[in-house]
């Protein structure tokens, strides 16, 4: 049995001091494929304590080091992007075109903040003042396990734009992944403790980093409950945070929507990341008068979808990722059942034609309503539910009806339809008509979904901080 004994700090591979052994699985057929030795409370402060010493020297790098580093990462990364994905597929069950898209999405994020920090401003004058916008200080990155080294490769690199050293601590769930990836990161060259990564639980190495008095900020990317744990903690030494939580994202099928070109739309939005994605577009909206074509439309096209062996290129859904994640879903949907929804399609128990691993039916409920379980919280599985309205003032009140507020869906033949719509919800991101990713566009949560925003020029600004200089300037 393979078994991950290695940490990353100072710019090489040492065994920690942590010596709990951690399972890992093949999702797809729930047995266990190597092991991890988790990293533990001293191993975190090691790692601190690296990135520390290399901040200094971080925090004077100019512009163009930055540049030339973010480059090289994005080199390395994308030489082994094959290897990456097909990690990826063996440890978290990715379909093959997501791990592959997770791969150019870790790879490009060191290109995108290479971008944005050549277009930016490092400083400028701003009256009297000349204003310099200076890196945060060490920074503490924790990963959760449904794109863990694609998160830790965006997060790593606007830290690096923005001349911060880092400290990172993935999912422990991921740790093959995270081994692969630090090998890739390690052939970049970039100078010692300038990026540690340590791989162990989260109330222990992350406790650790959102606690630590010189770690001096946070970006978090996992659920709500602990997102809140992280602020609570981090006020004793007022740690800066970007929180990335949770969703219960609402696609609004307008009512001139053509139900038929819709449908595609709403269920990549709900099943992308087999269901596994924080903006997942859980909550479908459907005018009252359609909502028996639209019934009929997603039941036929969700009988049609390949569930199965995450390597058969056209399988769309996977297995999750744990079998804590399949009976939690499994859980949701019998509350659903129990609750009074419809279930039109999939429902409880394994796929046909599937014997074991992870798996669960991508299911539709109709007939939901606003007060249901499966409409209030955060499934993570492929589970989609269709609510009514009467009015389009109504849908948008059911559509901001949630404590979140992440990525919404709006489906409209008339594109300024679309826009009134999306000018009036509360959520970070409004998808007009499947509308692909910008990656240089900030992405980021209303109300419970988080605080702050990554990617592009909102991104590279959380890890800076302002600085006026007011006098002293030549005459
Ligand atoms: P999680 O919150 O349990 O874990 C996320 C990470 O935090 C893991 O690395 C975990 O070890 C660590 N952690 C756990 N307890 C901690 C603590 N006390 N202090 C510091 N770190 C701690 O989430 P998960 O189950 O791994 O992931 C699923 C959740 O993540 C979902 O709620 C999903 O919506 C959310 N998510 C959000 C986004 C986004 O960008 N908004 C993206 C992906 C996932």
């Amino acid at each position: 049995m393979p078994v991950i004994d290695r940490i990353y700090i100072d710019g090489a591979f040492v065994e920690p001091h942590g010596s709990e052994l951690f399972d890992l699985f093949n999702p797809a057929t729930a047995t266990v494929i190597a092991q991890v030795k988790l990293g533990d409370e001293e191993d975190a402060r090691r790692a601190i304590a690296a990135a520390k010493k290399a901040f200094p020297a971080s925090s004077r790098t100019t512009k163009q080091e930055r540049i030339d580093m973010l480059r090289q990462l994005h080199d390395v990364v994308l030489a082994d992007a094959e290897r990456l994905a097909e990690i990826s597929i063996e440890e978290y069950g990715a379909p093959v075109a997501r791990a592959a898209w997770t791969a150019r999405y870790a790879a490009d994020a060191f290109l995108h903040a290479a971008k944005t920090l050549e277009d930016y401003p490092l400083a400028r004058q701003i009256g009297t003042a000349e204003v310099v916008m200076e890196p945060v200080g060490v920074v503490g990155l924790i990963t959760p396990w449904n794109n863990n080294y694609g998160f830790i490769c965006s997060k790593l690199s606007m830290a690096i734009a923005a001349g911060c050293t880092a400290v990172i601590k993935p999912s422990e769930m991921s740790a093959l992944q995270t081994q692969a990836l630090t090998e890739c990161l390690h052939r970049a060259g970039l100078p010692a403790g300038v990026f540690n990564i340590v791989t162990g639980r989260g109330d222990v190495v992350g406790a650790e980093f959102t606690a630590n008095p010189d770690v001096a900020k946070i970006s978090f990317t996992g659920s709500t409950t602990v997102g809140k744990s992280i602020i609570r903690a981090g006020a004793e030494t007022m740690k800066r945070v970007t929180l990335e939580l949770g969703g219960k994202s609402p696609t609004l099928t307008l009512d001139d929507a053509d139900l038929a070109a819709a449908i595609p739309h709403v269920i990549s939005a709900g099943f992308a990341n087999s269901g596994q994605a924080c903006i997942n577009g859980t909550r479908v909206l459907v005018p009252e008068d359609r909502i028996v074509e639209f019934n009929t439309l997603i039941k036929q096209a969700v009988e049609k979808i390949k569930v199965g062996d995450p390597r058969d290129p056209s399988t769309a859904i996977g297995p999750l990722v744990s079998r804590k994640q399949f009976e939690r879903v499994e859980r949701y949907i019998a509350t659903g059942i129990a609750e009074g929804a419809e279930l039109l399609v999939g429902g409880e128990g394994l796929p046909d034609g599937v014997t074991g691993g992870y798996f669960v039916k991508p299911t539709v409920f109709t007939g939901v309503t606003s007060d249901m379980t499966i409409a209030r919280e955060e499934i993570f599985g492929p589970v989609i539910a269709v609510l009514t309205y009467r009015t389009e003032e109504e849908a948008i009140e059911i559509a901001n009806d949630t404590v979140y507020g992440l990525q919404s869906y709006v489906i409209s033949s008339n594109p300024e339809h679309a826009r009134t719509v999306a000018a009036r919800i509360q959520s970070g991101r409004v998808v007009i008509n499947g509308a692909p990713h910008e990656p240089l566009a900030p992405f980021g949560g209303f109300k419970q979904s988080g605080l702050g925003r990554e990617y592009g020029v909102f991104g590279l600004e959380a890890y800076l901080e302002p600085k006026a200089i007011l006098g002293g300037q030549p005459a």
